[in-house]
């Protein structure tokens, strides 16, 4: 079994008001980003990694991150996009390059809690949906809003998740889901589509059915400065 793990770390982090990007901001003492990998290590079901991150923080990724730690699963380091969809296209076409793969793992690099037992409950479902995405139930109550901040509607709460990554596909669907997006891309904007995450463009393109798979609180992605505290101390209880 060839399992992919794509590990997303091109993105700028403007919401963190910082010079240096989230993914690479110290958390127990190591860049956020080595956190990400070395489940990706220690996880019996990954075998390959490749990291996307932008053109000037290659050499450090290499160097301060994966030579320094010794993760043997990074294959490949490959430069990001505009968008994170195009970060993704980017590390599938490495994966294709490569000659394909069984399942792709989608993982956000700014998501450090994630954790290998989660990764194996995800292989698990996916091997049966083709499909499995990592997610939580919703413990608030969530509104649909109009652009003008005037409530819409309600969802039943039991019924919402909150999304997080990885998410996980067969190779076969994720490529053939991310081709029909390349091809429809210029149409976005007028189809009001956001794409902002990867179930998304399975849900869209191929029509296949995304399954959930329940996941943990703790795996929170790093986006503003007071979540780096709270990961501070889930790490210092986890030790
Ligand atoms: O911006 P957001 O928090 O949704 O980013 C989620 C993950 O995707 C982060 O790990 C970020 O580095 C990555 N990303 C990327 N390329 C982009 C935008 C975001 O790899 N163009």
């Amino acid at each position: 079994m060839k399992n992919t793990a794509i590990v997303l770390a091109a993105g700028s982090g403007k919401r963190m008001n910082s010079d240096i990007k989230k993914q690479y901001m110290m958390l127990a003492g190591k860049p956020v980003l080595y956190h990400s990998l070395k489940a990706m290590e220690e996880s019996d079901v990954i075998t390959d990694v490749v990291v996307v991150t932008s053109e000037e923080d290659k050499d450090y990724v290499l160097t301060d991150i994966v030579n320094k730690h010794k993760f043997t699963k990074v294959r490949d380091i490959v430069t990001g996009g505009k968008e994170r969809y195009h970060s993704v296209m980017n590390g599938l076409d490495k994966i294709t390059e490569k000659g394909g793969a069984d399942y792709v793992f989608i993982h956000d690099g700014a998501r450090p809690l994630i954790t290998p037992d989660i990764i194996s409950r995800l292989y698990d479902d996916v091997r049966v949906n083709e499909t499995a995405i990592a997610a939580v139930k919703s413990k608030d109550t969530v509104k649909i809003a109009s652009p003008s901040d005037i409530v819409v509607s309600t969802p039943n709460r039991s019924l919402v998740w909150i999304i997080q990554t990885p998410q996980v596909f067969s190779y076969s669907l994720i490529k053939e889901a991310y081709d029909v997006l390349k091809e429809e891309e210029c149409g976005l904007p007028c189809s009001g589509i956001n794409v902002t995450d990867d179930a998304m463009v399975v849900e869209t393109f191929s029509g296949h059915k995304v399954k959930l798979t329940e996941a943990s609180y703790e795996n929170i992605k790093i986006t503003t400065p007071e979540d780096l505290d709270i990961a501070e101390l889930i790490i210092k209880r986890r030790q």
